[in-house]
């Protein structure tokens, strides 16, 4: 039903712009016109990435505090820049709003610190976007983010080779862990902290060790860990056609996570990538931990496209895709 913009609207519209900054290097008009003008570095590519995040399937209201929210919202796309050793550049927001929490100012407030803040981190200014009253009775939040690589540079799932080695960032399982600990006792979700580490509530997307491994030519393929370890390293394996063997002793398993969530809990956000074999990795990219957790192999004929090697053992590991609050 077309109709124009009722006040509540137009309000909610203002509180957003007079958060978003002024035009930033990239960004020549922001929040404002009928469009926003981005221009990319010269020699760049531009990279865009858009993320839903769906009441009750990403977060809940009445777990989830909204700075919270808002942070997890724009979290999910800069991962994807990163994965791909982009830049982000500026970011764009749509918000379906039930009713009650169009007016709900403290909620607005909330979620906007939340999602600004870590934009600010990552000078990702907010260039436009839009909100609506929704008949819905779920909050629906959609991130669009634009981004930059030099041009033929940006990292790729699809070129791991036979040989190399097989990386992860930080440490796996973490956020699951912790989801699992809030929701037994789900007053503890509004005692959080920004401040402190909370791998799910807060996580830090890895743009410095993306933008690093690209500019020093150190992976040869990239992706983010959004729906955990065996489901993301399976998207690798498939793009690249090869095959991939984990070794069990080597995986960074968060404190308090265990394997299983280790391997198949979702939305770390770490960074998965390949190397050459004769590559040299630091042990740490601004001040975040590599590991080598395995190796890539050629993929062979009735061979599993992923193992898990524990001693002398070896399994067949399958993608177990992360459902997120199912
Ligand atoms: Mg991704």
């Amino acid at each position: 039903v077309p109709r124009s913009r009722s006040l509540g609207e137009l309000a909610l519209i203002d509180r957003i712009r007079s958060r978003s900054e002024a035009p930033a290097r990239y960004v020549l008009q922001g929040i404002g016109d009928d469009c926003a003008v981005v221009r990319p570095p010269a020699g760049h590519s531009l990279l865009v990435t858009t993320d839903f995040s769906l009441e009750n399937r990403h977060f809940r209201r009445d777990w989830h505090i909204p700075r919270s929210i808002g942070h997890r919202t724009l979290a999910r796309g800069l991962s994807d820049l990163a994965a791909m050793g982009a830049t982000p550049l500026a970011a764009f927001l749509s918000l379906a709003l039930p009713r009650p929490l169009a007016r709900d100012a403290k909620f607005l407030d909330g979620f906007l610190n939340g999602l600004l803040e870590l934009a600010g981190l990552h000078h990702t200014p907010l260039a436009g976007g839009d909100t609506a009253e929704s008949p819905s009775p779920e909050l629906l939040a959609d991130i669009v983010l634009l981004g930059s690589a030099p041009a033929g540079r940006e990292l790729r799932r699809s070129t791991a080779r036979p040989g190399d080695a097989l990386y992860v960032t930080g440490e796996l399982g973490g956020a699951a862990a912790e989801l699992e600990a809030l929701a037994a006792h789900p007053a503890r979700f509004r005692r959080a902290a920004a401040t402190d580490r909370h791998p799910h509530l807060f996580p830090a997307p890895r743009l410095a060790v993306g933008h690093r491994l690209m500019r020093q030519r150190l992976a040869t393929a990239c992706i983010d860990v959004s729906d955990g370890l065996s489901t993301d390293l399976t998207h690798l394996c498939q793009a690249s056609n090869v095959a991939a063997e984990l070794d069990q002793a080597l995986l960074p398993i968060a404190a308090g996570a265990t394997l299983q969530q280790a391997l198949h809990g979702g939305e770390d956000y770490e960074l998965l990538f390949t190397a050459a074999p004769t590559a040299r990795l630091p042990r740490t990219i601004g001040g975040v931990a590599i590991h080598r957790i395995g190796s890539i192999v050629k993929l062979r004929r009735g061979q599993p496209l992923l193992t898990l090697q524990d001693g002398r053992r070896k399994t067949a590991l399958t993608g177990q895709g992360w459902e997120h609050l199912q």
